[in-house]
């Protein structure tokens, strides 16, 4: 058997037991939330955000469904709202800080805080074996910046619990520092990046401005930056890092003000993003994020996980 094959298998293996786990209910022991537990996903009108939204508000939460098209994220709202399921809808791009800063007023407002953050939102251009950094700075500007903002925007919303508050980043195997393929090709860069005494969030921003300066002189094929889907797989390795940063920052705090912060990959899932390629439907790409962010033990937090298991960054 050749190693493709060997992959599919262990996926499909791994596909059957994830699903078979899905079918057990949550018990009363293990549901800390309740329908007034506020969950916040961003990108939610379609794909895996909208999947997301889906199974938190089926386990009985309430789930603020964004999208930065009103009119397209009322209507995807609606088909989970006729389904009875708890699910209010709110206008919010996250690259636009007076959309973020609406929604925080309004959030803070109508129900004094939030439980937990799903970034999800997120842009990528290139399909199959294009590598082009065309669009390098709105890849990175939304996938990284994005997040930072709506990190940064709502951590001071999140209401304190003994249950921890939660954040969960939408990431991919494409950032890995690690990987055996696709890593930064800078060992001194890599190092730094690793080493939780050297990171820093200066250190990611400036990472990102060394690339965007490289797109902009046209010096970037030369600068040993991952190979495949360049621009995307180093806005997803910012947010895997800043997650790893910001995770430890968060444990810091006093008992009953910890903010808990993961990051997944959803594995390659069919949705527009990959131009409907992939293995995995947007119902199974959504779950590690959902099962993350109902996780009893909240001692979890600065990790990376996919297919519910936890992976090197
Ligand atoms: P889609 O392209 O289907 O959905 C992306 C969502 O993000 C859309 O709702 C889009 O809104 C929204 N979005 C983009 N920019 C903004 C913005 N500035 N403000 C608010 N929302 C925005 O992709 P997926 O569902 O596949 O991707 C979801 C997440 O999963 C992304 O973070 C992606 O990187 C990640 N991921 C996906 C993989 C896959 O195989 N599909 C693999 C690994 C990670 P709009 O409709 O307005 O464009």
């Amino acid at each position: 058997m050749g190693n493709k094959d060997k992959a599919r298998e262990r996926r499909e293996k791994r596909r059957q037991e994830i699903s078979l786990v899905r079918t057990i209910p949550y018990s009363d022991h293990q549901r800390w939330w309740t329908s007034n537990t506020i969950a916040v996903v961003t990108g939610a009108n379609r794909g895996i955000g909208y999947e997301i939204s889906h199974q938190l508000a089926g386990h009985g939460l309430t789930v603020i469904f964004t999208s930065r098209d009103t009119s397209v994220g009322e209507e995807a709202a609606k088909v989970l709202q006729e389904r009875g399921l708890n699910v209010v809808y709110r206008q919010l791009d996250i690259v636009d800080p007076s959309s973020i800063e609406a929604f925080s007023t309004w959030i803070e407002e109508v129900y004094g805080g939030i439980d937990i953050l799903v970034n999800n939102a997120g842009v990528n251009f290139n399909f199959g074996s294009d590598n082009s950094v065309e669009h390098a700075e709105k890849v990175i500007a939304t996938n990284y910046y994005g997040t930072k903002n709506m990190i940064k925007a709502m951590v001071p919303l999140m209401r304190h619990s003994t249950s921890g508050a939660r954040i969960l980043n939408v990431s991919s195997r494409l950032g890995r520092l690690n990987g055996r393929r696709n890593r930064i090709g800078n060992v001194e860069l890599r190092r730094k990046l690793e080493d939780d005494e050297s990171l820093s969030e200066e250190l990611i921003d400036q990472t990102m401005d060394m690339f965007l300066e490289q797109v902009k002189d046209g010096s970037w094929k030369e600068g040993g930056w991952p190979q495949v889907y360049t621009d995307y797989s180093l806005s997803k390795l910012a947010v895997n890092t800043y997650t790893r940063l910001m995770a430890r920052i968060y444990s810091e705090r006093v008992e009953g003000e910890k903010v808990y912060m993961n990051c997944c990959c959803p594995g390659w899932v069919k949705t527009r993003m990959t131009d409907w390629a992939g293995h995995t439907s947007p119902e199974e790409g959504a779950d590690t994020a959902v099962w993350l962010a109902l996780l009893q033990d909240q001692t979890v937090s600065g990790r990376f996980f996919a297919e519910r298991r936890e992976i090197n960054f």
